[in-house]
């Protein structure tokens, strides 16, 4: 079982001074595991209800927690837009007509030459083993930001599929912004 060895490095009163902000230095407890990481807590109703204490390259900072709730939303609605443009594919046989495509190759080889640069899977000693001709593989191993490019192959152009893939995009950017410091807490 592991542990986790941890220090208390910082102690000091919260923003509103009826509470605290600690920050623990924590490294796994074994001899021969390197590296380690920052805890941080507020221990205050009132200002754990409005800032979070995040960790940022081994730096701890006070940010608000609406700014933090506001990136988990974005982060939600990017997934539920990457189903809907999932869904919508689907229902207009783009995975279908992709999967022909696919089975047309003479050879794996030639399929990996083909599709390179559209799929998540990198090198083609991976796409050997897990390549297959079918809609279900297309779903799985097709970025939905290489779809419209994708479709280009099948003669398939989808002005609908294209809007939605620049609002996942959208909402992708801005799930990746980071909550603006208010204060440097520790570091
Ligand atoms: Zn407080």
């Amino acid at each position: 079982m592991s542990t986790t060895d941890r220090q208390e490095v910082l102690r000091h009163a919260c923003t509103c001074g009826r509470g605290e902000y600690v920050v623990e230095h924590c490294s796994p407890d074994h001899p021969w595991a390197r590296g380690y990481w920052y805890e941080a807590d507020i221990i205050c109703p009132e200002c754990a209800a409005k800032y979070v204490l995040e960790v940022r390259e081994k730096k701890v900072v006070r940010v608000a927690k609406t700014d933090v709730l506001a990136r988990a939303k974005k982060e939600t609605e990017w997934h539920a837009k990457l189903r809907e443009i999932e869904e919508h594919a689907d229902s207009q046989g783009h995975y279908d007509a992709l999967a022909r495509w696919l089975g047309s190759f003479r050879s794996v080889a030639a399929a990996f030459r083909a599709t390179r640069g559209l799929m998540l899977t990198t090198s083609e000693g991976t796409f050997r083993k897990r390549f297959s001709p079918t809609k279900e593989w297309a779903k799985r191993t097709i970025s939905y930001r290489e779809l419209p490019a994708a479709l280009k192959n099948v003669n398939r152009t989808d002005p609908v599929l294209e809007d939605l893939v620049k609002e996942a995009e959208t909402l992708w950017n801005t799930s990746r912004r980071e909550p603006a410091i208010l204060e440097a807490i520790y570091n």
